[in-house]
């Protein structure tokens, strides 16, 4: 049976990055950029003031304090958006709003509080400002931003391969794109199997289960940055799931559930088997176990045969959301063009026991915590992989290790965090 490292391996060897899309800006946060971004504007455009105040000439504040004010005659007010038509001579200020291009002439902003502005403004008589005391010495380039400051006319200001976020998504729009040449965002066709399933919003008959697989898996591919394609429920039968399969025909990826175990209705891998290619079918993990990894046919836009990878989890609710974080998530990342497929993984201190008696690896769910600087792992309670509540109350895997019979209280195990703390149940 392979390892997980080697399962991932496989899955990983067959998955390739996407092709490039445009896309509005607002919808790229989480791909990664396919072109380099060059600047044919300088950001900001123009010199600017950093400040409310007044544009002046530091030459005239030499000396300047609040007992000895240097008065200068306002000769116009600029406004962020406009352009001051007056040039600031010796003896002269424009009054200027954060933002505003420094008009010719001046090269220093006095910001308000440097000057007697808001004695003026309280008394009546001296509206409009035609005259202004500056309290206080200024030097040249105070105040002002230099035009191409953040982003230089003719630089790179993105390269290809970043990550974009919301402060690229600004950046590009800082240049005035409003679309964005990205690795796309795979398709991925969620597909649950079983006699016993029924989907959300109806009743429940005796004997039957609600489907949660398909809304646990589509939320994951979600997360992760691609777009669930909903195929619904297959019943075990094959004519049922090779009509449901072909749905999948145009999908980058097919993820289902259920039908990969020993029993007699679990005929999903040996479709896989017979009518695509199986990779491999188990892997020495806790829960998860029974995971299928092959390829399906599919066919492209333009008409042509490809294959599609079919990743095939495990029904039971928790082992399906497991296998989904160990092995989906880092096919789909590659998928779009990203470089680092790990969670962040820390040290924690076990706060429970825990017995490995399979000689597989078990990833327990937990509730990371950390307290003084260190971090301390216990268990989400009853770890039985169709309790779907120990993977809701958890913010992290913790990892035993295959050859370990037993992990006790106290001793430091790798913890996988799935979330941070903003977003624990617990
Ligand atoms: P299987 O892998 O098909 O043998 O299913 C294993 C267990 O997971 C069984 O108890 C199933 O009822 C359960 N199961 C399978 N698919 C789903 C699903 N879509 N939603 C909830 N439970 C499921
Ligand atoms: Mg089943």
């Amino acid at each position: 049976m392979l390892s997980v490292e080697e399962a991932l391996q496989k899955i990983l060897n067959e998955v390739d990055p996407l092709e490039e899309a445009s896309v509005p800006i607002l919808d790229s946060p989480g791909q990664v950029l396919a072109e380099d971004i060059k600047s044919d504007i300088n950001v900001p455009p123009l010199d600017n003031s950093a400040m409310d105040g007044y544009a002046v000439i530091s030459r005239d504040t030499r000396g300047a304090s609040a007992e000895s004010p240097k008065f200068l005659r306002v000769i116009d007010t600029v406004m962020a958006g406009s352009i001051s038509q007056h040039e600031v001579v010796p003896g002269t200020a424009v009054r200027i709003m954060t933002g505003a291009p420094v008009p010719e002439g001046a090269d220093s902003v006095v910001q308000f509080e440097n000057t007697d502005e808001e004695k003026r403004k309280e008394s009546a008589a001296d509206r409009p400002i035609t005259r202004v005391g500056i309290l206080s010495e200024t030097s040249p380039g105070l105040n002002i931003r230099k035009a191409g400051e953040d982003i230089a006319r003719g630089t790179i200001a993105l390269r290809q391969g970043t990550v974009i976020r919301p402060a690229e998504v600004g950046l590009l729009a800082s240049l005035g794109y409003s679309q964005v040449k990205a690795i796309r965002r795979p398709v991925v066709a969620v597909l649950s199997t079983g006699n016993e399933l029924v989907d959300v919003g109806k009743p429940l008959p005796e004997g039957k289960i609600y489907d949660s697989n398909t809304y646990s898996i589509a939320g994951l591919v979600r997360r992760y940055g691609a777009i669930p394609k909903i195929l619904g429920i297959a019943q075990d039968s094959e004519e049922e799931l090779i009509s449901k399969l072909k749905q999948a025909q145009d999908a980058d990826m097919l993820v289902t559930t259920g039908g990969v175990s020993a029993g007699d209705y679990d005929m999903v891998k040996d479709i896989l088997a017979r009518d695509g290619e199986m990779v491999f079918w188990k892997v020495r993990v806790k829960p998860g176990k029974p995971l299928a990894f092959g390829k399906i046919k599919g066919s492209s836009r333009d008409g042509t045969t490809r294959n599609i990878p079919h990743l095939g989890l495990p029904g039971n609710a928790v082992s399906c959301m497991v296998s989904f974080e160990l092995f989906v998530r880092p096919a789909l990342l590659k998928m779009m063009g990203k470089k680092n497929f790990t969670k962040p993984t820390v040290e924690a201190i076990m706060e429970d026991s825990v017995k490995n008696s399979a000689g597989r690896r078990i990833y327990d769910r937990a509730i990371v915590e950390r307290r003084d600087g260190r971090y301390y792992a216990r268990l989400t309670g009853p770890q039985g992989s169709g309790v779907l509540t120990s993977m809701s109350r958890a913010n992290g895997l913790v990892l035993i290790p295959e050859d370990r019979k037993e992990v006790n209280k106290g001793e430091v195990v790798q913890a996988i965090m799935l979330d941070w703390n903003e977003e624990v149940n617990s």
